[in-house]
């Protein structure tokens, strides 16, 4: 099959006809949102869905997002639609937040993963949501990634994962966000199982309490049940091995370099990922900025993009662990699965 990439840069509604013509066929697009990228099929059609798992190389029991474009379309995917509900469509959508509650039963099983819950988001993102506009119907789609890879944050990393395996790619440029939305769920208490750029703090001001999830900086205990299926596979890895130094960055640097050193004695290739703060201690070494540490979010824009790029050219990436507060936590939660929870504190 020919991958063909079409370009909505300038024209935001380019490629969208001929995306939604092949959704309702049943096939599959890839297209931008402000998150990363999705692959996306018709999600009322379970043998369309199980495409994504195929071209993706998914595991069956990992589910998807419905992507909507207007809100009272969640009253179509949902049972009822809580109250809690109202309160934060209004607030975060459209944006990236997914919120998962019990299925309608016109959802079929193949989005759910067989659960009885499903995950709604509306993204913010024009040519999304034309695409799911002109579609007709809402979208399943999880990030365009092979599974067990970074998620993709520009049409050329969908691209290096999907080529000759999917039809068309919608070439939006660098997604804003750069990590996947947070994932809330509003099954009984409202809890996090996924961190993104809408923060506990921010859902908190809005309906008080929210939990996180335990998986979220840590890995699944040996017989512990995944809150989010998602969570229980390996992840976000790049092709080089990473290791994570958290802790004051004079001193996360100072051991970093000692790492670097004692990597490079072994002959091994070495990549640092830097914040600004700290990029003047790895003067003369193979470092990369990440972003600001103060402003998390910048941090999450470049980590998949660099895993990406610098993993491909090195045996091994050391890189700098911050503060898991705010859209740090979207950070290092991503950091950590890349890392597969290699990680030290000094
Ligand atoms: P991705 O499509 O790669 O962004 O992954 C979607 C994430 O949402 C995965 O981590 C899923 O486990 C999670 N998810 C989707 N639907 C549900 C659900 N009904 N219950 C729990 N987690 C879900
Ligand atoms: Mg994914």
């Amino acid at each position: 099959m020919k991958t063909e990439v079409i370009s909505t840069v300038r024209r935001e509604d380019a490629g969208t006809q001929l995306g939604a013509e092949l959704i309702r066929e049943g096939g599959l697009v890839a297209f931008p949102t402000e998150t990363v990228y999705g692959l996306g099929a018709n999600g009322m059609d379970g043998e369309a869905v199980n495409r994504i798992f195929e071209a993706k190389g998914r595991p069956n029991d990992n589910p998807l997002i419905l992507h909507i474009a207007k809100k009272s379309d969640v009253k179509l995917l949902w049972a009822h639609v809580p109250k809690l509900a109202n309160v934060l469509m209004d607030t975060f959508w459209p944006g990236p937040l997914t919120m998962i509650f019990n299925k309608a039963d016109e959802v079929p099983y193949e989005v759910t993963a067989g659960l009885e819950t499903v995950a709604v988001r509306m993204p913010s993102d024009k040519t999304a949501r034309m695409l799911i506009q002109k579609a007709g119907v809402p979208i399943a789609a999880p990030s365009a990634n092979r599974s067990g890879r970074p998620s993709p944050t520009t049409a050329e990393h969908v691209l290096a994962d999907m080529d000759g395996r999917i039809p068309l790619i919608l070439d939006g440029g660098p997604c804003k966000y750069g990590v996947e939305s947070t994932v809330l769920s509003l099954v009984g208490e409202p809890t996090i199982l996924r961190p993104g750029a809408v923060t506990r703090e921010m859902l908190e001001a809005v309906i008080g309490p929210v939990k996180l999830a335990p998986s979220i900086l840590n890995p699944l205990g040996e017989r512990e049940v995944a809150a989010s299926p998602g969570m229980k596979y390996k992840h976000y890895a790049p092709d080089a091995e990473v290791h994570v130094v958290e802790g004051e960055p004079k001193l996360a640097a100072k051991r970093i370099r000692t790492l670097c050193y004692a990597y490079e004695s072994e002959g091994k290739r070495v990549a640092i990922l830097g914040t600004e703060q700290t990029m003047p201690s790895y003067r003369n070494l193979n470092a990369y900025s990440l972003g600001d540490r103060d402003e998390p979010e910048t941090l999450c824009a470049n980590l998949f993009r660099l895993l990406r790029d610098v993993g491909s050219e090195v045996d091994v990436i050391l890189a700098e662990g911050v503060d898991p507060k705010d859209t740090g936590l979207a950070f290092m939660n991503r950091l950590l699965r890349a890392a597969g929870f290699s990680h030290e504190s000094v």
